[in-house]
C-alpha cells in the first residue's frame, strides 16, 4: 500500500492511478462531500463514473452495498476497475467492503476527507457495514494507495475536527510520545500530526493485521468506555467526545494500576482541543455495557490502559477498580 500525505496531494492522484493501470475508475462518495469537493477530484482523475450516496452512518448498510454492487454491474466494472472511496469513515468503510466483495475483490484506493478518516480509518484494512450491530459484517482488505490531502479539511466543521483530534491524541498516547509533545506545544502542522498518527496505527497493524494476536486491540484506547457512553446516550453524543472521556478514564485507571504519571497532561491536552474529560453517566450503567465490549472475555472487562505516554497495555480490569475510576471521573 502506498501512502501519500500532504496539502495538495490530490494533484498527484493521476500518477498513483496510472501505477495501477486500472481498466476503469469508479468513485464512491456521498452528497455532502460531492457538493464540496467532487469537481476538484474529477478534474484530477479525468474519466470516471461516480455514485453519490446519502451521507451519515445509516448509509453503511447491506442495502447500500447492494445498490453499489448493482451499479458496478451496470457500468460494466470488472476486477480491474479501481474503486476510489472519497469521503469520511463511512464512505471508506462501505466502499472498502464493496471493493473486497465485488467479483471477489477489485482495486481500491482511499481518499479520506474527514480528519478522523485521514488520521485513522483510511488505513488498517478494516471495512464493513452495520448489520444488527455496528460494523458486524465486513472484511480485511487493503487499498492500493491512500491519498491524504489535508486541504479537504478546510470545509470540515469544528465538531468533526475535534473528533479527529481525539483519535490523534489516542494514537500519540498509544505509541508516539513525540507526537504527544508536538500536540502539547501547539507548533505542529496538521500534515505532520496526521502522518505520525497513521504511522502509529500502521506499525501496530503490521504486527497483527487480522487482529489475531490481540495487539491490534491497543488501538482501542478509550473505546470501551467511549462505546458504552455512545450507546447509553442513544448515540446523541459524538464518537470523538465519547472517546475523549474514555481516554481520560483509561488514564485514571493507568494512574491507579500502574502509577501512570501522565494523566494531568492528557487531560490538559484534551481540554485544549475542546474535548470533554468528565462523564455524566451512571458508572454502573457504563460497566454493564462495557461487559459486552468486543474485547471482553466471558463478560470480564478488558481495557487498554496507559503505562506511560507512548506505551499502553491491554489487560483485564477489575470491575470495582473501574467503578472507582468512573466515580472519580464523574462530573
Ligand atoms: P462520516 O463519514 O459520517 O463524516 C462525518 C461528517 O462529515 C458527515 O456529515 C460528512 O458528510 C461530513 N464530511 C466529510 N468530509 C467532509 C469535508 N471535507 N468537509 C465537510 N464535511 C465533510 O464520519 P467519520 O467521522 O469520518 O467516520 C466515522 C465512521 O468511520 C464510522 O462509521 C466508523 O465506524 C468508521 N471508522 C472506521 C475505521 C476503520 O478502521 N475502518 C476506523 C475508525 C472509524
Amino acid at each position: 500500500m502506498r501512502l501519500i500525505v500532504g496539502k495538495g496531494a490530490i494533484n498527484g492522484i493521476r500518477r498513483e492511478i496510472s501505477r495501477i493501470s486500472p481498466f476503469s475508475v469508479a468513485v464512491v462518495t456521498e452528497r455532502k462531500v460531492a457538493d464540496l469537493h467532487l469537481e476538484k477530484l474529477m478534474e484530477h482523475i479525468g474519466n470516471a463514473q461516480c455514485i453519490v450516496l446519502e451521507p451519515g452512518e445509516k448509509m453503511k448498510s447491506l442495502e447500500t452495498a447492494e445498490i453499489i454492487w448493482r451499479w458496478l454491474f451496470e457500468i460494466g466494472a470488472t476486477r480491474r476497475t479501481l474503486i476510489i472511496a472519497f469521503g469520511g469513515g463511512t464512505v471508506i468503510d462501505i466502499a472498502g467492503f464493496v471493493a473486497s466483495t465485488y467479483m471477489r475483490g477489485m482495486f481500491l484506493a482511499n481518499v479520506p476527507t474527514t480528519l478522523l478518516a485521514q488520521a485513522d480509518a483510511a488505513v488498517g484494512g478494516k471495512n464493513g457495514v452495520d448489520y444488527i450491530g455496528k460494523n458486524m459484517i465486513g472484511t480485511f482488505y487493503d487499498p492500493k494507495f491512500v491519498l491524504v490531502d489535508t486541504s479537504f479539511l478546510d470545509s470540515l466543521g469544528e465538531d468533526e475536527m475535534r473528533s479527529g483530534m481525539a483519535e490523534i491524541v489516542k494514537h500519540a498516547i498509544i505509541g508516539d510520545e513525540k507526537l504527544f509533545e508536538m500536540l502539547e506545544n501547539g507548533g505542529f502542522s496538521i500534515e505532520e500530526a496526521v502522518k505520525r498518527s497513521l504511522f502509529v496505527k500502521l506499525r501496530i497493524v503490521k504486527r497483527d493485521p487480522r487482529e489475531e494476536k490481540g495487539l491490534r486491540s491497543m488501538l482501542n484506547l478509550g473505546h470501551t468506555v467511549g462505546h458504552a457512553l455512545e450507546f447509553l446516550s442513544n448515540y446523541s453524543i459524538s464518537h470523538g467526545i465519547a472517546v475523549s472521556i474514555g481516554i481520560a478514564v483509561s488514564c485514571k485507571l493507568g494512574e491507579m494500576l500502574h502509577g501512570f504519571d501522565g494523566r494531568e497532561r492528557v487531560e490538559a491536552l484534551l481540554v485544549k482541543m475542546g474535548l470533554p474529560i468528565r462523564l455524566k453517566a451512571d458508572p454502573d450503567d457504563v460497566i454493564r455495557v462495557a461487559r459486552r465490549d468486543k474485547k471482553a472475555v466471558n463478560g470480564r472487562i478488558v481495557m487498554v490502559v496507559p503505562r506511560k505516554i507512548g506505551r499502553v497495555v491491554v489487560e483485564e480490569v477489575d470491575e470495582e477498580i473501574l467503578r472507582k475510576a468512573l466515580e472519580e471521573m464523574t462530573s
